[in-house]
């Protein structure tokens, strides 16, 4: 692990390929709304990859008949946090499994190996940021915060 300030807009960009090139593959269309000048953040760069490539994955997985997913960065002053979002129009997650999915090994896709997001949360954890997920019955939002580092 090696931790560095780092601009979470160039993180995006770099895995924008790999992300679009899984999203064709299942009709899915990306769009992707960047700030310009994002407080940077102290993470491993590599990590934080992993992260948002296992987030986008995971919504386009979930589009079975395509759609958008939508990458929103925002930047909370208050909490001082850098703000990624994203976002699929898929079925939304039940009620009774919303508090399962961040276990290791809860999946429920036939090839799934359920680790994604407890690795994701794991990261996330590790630099003092969270991911919250919403799903009111269509659709899905996973909303990374991460905090700004110290200046
Ligand atoms: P895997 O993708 O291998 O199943 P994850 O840890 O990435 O493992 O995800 C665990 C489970 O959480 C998935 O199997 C799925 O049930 C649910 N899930 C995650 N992301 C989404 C999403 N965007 N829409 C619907 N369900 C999701
Ligand atoms: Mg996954």
């Amino acid at each position: 692990v090696m931790y560095d300030k780092i601009d979470v807009s160039s993180v995006l960009r770099d895995i924008l390929p790999i992300i679009n090139n899984q999203a064709v593959l299942h009709n899915v269309t990306i769009q992707y709304q960047s700030v310009y000048q994002l407080p940077k953040v102290v993470a491993d760069r590599e990590l934080l990859k992993q992260v948002f490539i296992n987030l986008c994955k995971n919504g386009i997985e979930a589009m079975v008949e395509g759609g958008t997913l939508t990458i929103i960065e925002k930047v909370d002053y208050r909490e001082r946090k850098v703000i990624v979002d994203i976002q699929d129009a898929g079925p939304g997650i039940p009620a009774f499994l919303i508090d399962k999915i961040f276990d290791p090994f809860f999946t429920t896709k036939d090839n799934g190996t359920g680790l994604g997001l407890s690795v994701c949360q794991r990261i996330i954890h590790d630099i003092g940021g969270n991911i919250r997920v919403s799903s009111k019955g269509y659709g899905t939002t996973f909303t990374v915060g991460m905090p700004f580092s110290p200046s």
